[in-house]
């Protein structure tokens, strides 16, 4: 087994049946990623659009490709004939602009919505205030061609533990305040990266989007 098979198969064996994997291969080459294909992997997330489309068009098509990145209104088009769902999704603005493209091409897409727990203002995610008031306006049940799967989110970037923890459960508490506005198909809580995605599973992760613990550090 490959260096790259092997972090998978040790990373699922600690992970509870319902915990899925997305192995983030962004910066990555494809002989990495069909490395991790052959193991099995078949969810893989990716952060920029250009680099997304090239990796579609040239793997295997049945690779489940996530956009886990800051996504721009004006690439959404390029990703939505064949992502299977978008993470990232922080703005009224985005969701409309997925929505519509999707219509366009006979697709309903799946999202999640970022929500920013982290202290660092740099992070990116709707302010949980704001994604309040989006919500109860009601736009969302109106775009038909998107489906809200859950919520997503990145804790603070720092070794302290009980920081970590409390951007999760603050994550965990958002989802669940979240979920009587959706149907049942509201089931993901994604967080958790290489460094704190054990943690995240404590507090009730059910994917987890791990990068370099899989392929190794980015070279950026
Ligand atoms: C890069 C990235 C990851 C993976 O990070 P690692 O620390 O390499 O596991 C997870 N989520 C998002 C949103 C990312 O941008």
């Amino acid at each position: 087994m490959g260096k790259i098979a092997e972090n998978i198969s040790s990373i699922k064996a600690t992970l509870p049946s319902g915990v899925t994997l997305v192995a983030v291969s962004k910066f990555h080459p494809t002989e990495a990623i069909l490395e991790a294909y052959n193991s099995g992997q078949r969810i893989f997330g990716e952060s920029r659009v250009q680099e997304l489309v090239a990796k579609h068009a040239t793997l295997p098509q049945d690779i489940e490709w996530q956009m886990i990145g800051h996504l721009q209104t004006n690439k959404v088009r390029a990703i939505v004939p064949f992502i299977s769902l978008i993470q990232s999704v922080d703005s009224a603005r985005l969701s409309e602009c997925i929505n519509r493209e999707a219509e366009r091409v006979g697709r309903t897409i799946d999202i999640l919505l970022e929500i920013r727990v982290a202290q660092e203002e740099s992070k990116s995610g709707w302010e949980y205030p704001e994604l309040l008031d989006f919500l109860h306006r009601g736009a969302v049940a109106e775009m038909k061609n998107l489906r809200v799967r859950g919520v997503m989110g990145m804790a603070t970037n720092t070794d302290d533990e009980a920081r970590i923890r409390a951007d999760f459960e603050q994550l965990a508490q958002y989802k669940k305040e979240l979920a009587p506005m959706f149907d049942a198909s509201f089931d993901t809580l994604s967080m958790g990266m290489s460094d704190d995605y054990a943690l995240a599973v404590e507090c009730g992760s059910t994917m987890v989007r791990v990068g370099s613990s899989i392929f190794g550090v980015r070279e950026y």
